[in-house]
C-alpha cells in the first residue's frame, strides 16, 4: 500500500535495529483519515470471505480492528491482557511472548463472544515473530471457528512472524512489509 510506505518513510523513526516506531498515525497518535484507509484495504482484500467477527488485541490492535470492521459490518472482539473481576469465567485462554516488553502474559477472550460458526479475521498493526497472531489463532481453534485471514499493518519481514504462518497455510496479508531497518534506513520487500 504506497500511502502506507510513504507514512512510514516520512513519520516512522527506527529504534535500534529492530523496532519501527509510528507513534504519529498508529500507536499513540491515530490518523483516522489514513486508517479509514487501511480499512478499505483490508476490506478490498478480504471481502469475499464471508467474515463474521474481527479478532484483535489489546491495545494498539483495537483502532484499526473497529475502523476495518465499518466496512465489513461485522463485530470486534479484542483479546484482553488483563485479569479483571468483570471478565466473563467462561473464557479461552492463550499465552503470548511480547516481543517489545520481553515477557510473556496471557490473552482472554469471553466464550460467548466466538462460536464455531464463526469466519474469523484477525487484525493486528504490527506482525514480528507472530506470537499474538498464534496466540490468537489457538484461541480461535479452541473455539472450533475457522480462520479465514489475518491483516497486518506493517509486517517485519526480517523476522519470522511471516514465514511461520505463510508456512502454516494462513491467508496472510501485510499491507507494508520492511525488509531491514539497517543503520534507520528503511528497506521495503
Ligand atoms: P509478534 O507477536 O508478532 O512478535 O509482535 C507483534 C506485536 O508486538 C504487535 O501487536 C505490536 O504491538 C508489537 N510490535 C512488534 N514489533 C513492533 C514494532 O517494531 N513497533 C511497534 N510499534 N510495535 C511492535
Amino acid at each position: 500500500m504506497e500511502l502506507l510506505k510513504r507514512k512510514i518513510l516520512e513519520e516512522g523513526e527506527v529504534i535500534g535495529e529492530d523496532i519501527l516506531k509510528v507513534d504519529s498515525f498508529l500507536n499513540h497518535q491515530l490518523d483516522i483519515e489514513f486508517l479509514n484507509e487501511v480499512g478499505r484495504e483490508f476490506w478490498y482484500r478480504f471481502k469475499d470471505e464471508k467474515v463474521t467477527r474481527i479478532l484483535t488485541i489489546e491495545s494498539s490492535g483495537i483502532a484499526i480492528a473497529a475502523i476495518t470492521a465499518q466496512y465489513f459490518k461485522v463485530p470486534v472482539v479484542f483479546a484482553k491482557k488483563n485479569i479483571s473481576r468483570n471478565l466473563d469465567t467462561e473464557i479461552y485462554t492463550s499465552e503470548v511472548f511480547s516481543f517489545t516488553k520481553g515477557t510473556t502474559y496471557q490473552i482472554k477472550v469471553a466464550k460467548r463472544y466466538i462460536t464455531s460458526q464463526d469466519r474469523i479475521l484477525i487484525i493486528d498493526d504490527f506482525l514480528a515473530n507472530g506470537r499474538a497472531v498464534l496466540g490468537l489463532k489457538d484461541i480461535i481453534e479452541q473455539a472450533g471457528a475457522y480462520l479465514v485471514g489475518v491483516g497486518i499493518v506493517i509486517e517485519k519481514g526480517f523476522q519470522q512472524g511471516g514465514k511461520t504462518l505463510r508456512e502454516a497455510g494462513v491467508n496472510l496479508h501485510s499491507l507494508a512489509i520492511v525488509d531491514s531497518m539497517r543503520d534507520g534506513k528503511i528497506v521495503f520487500r
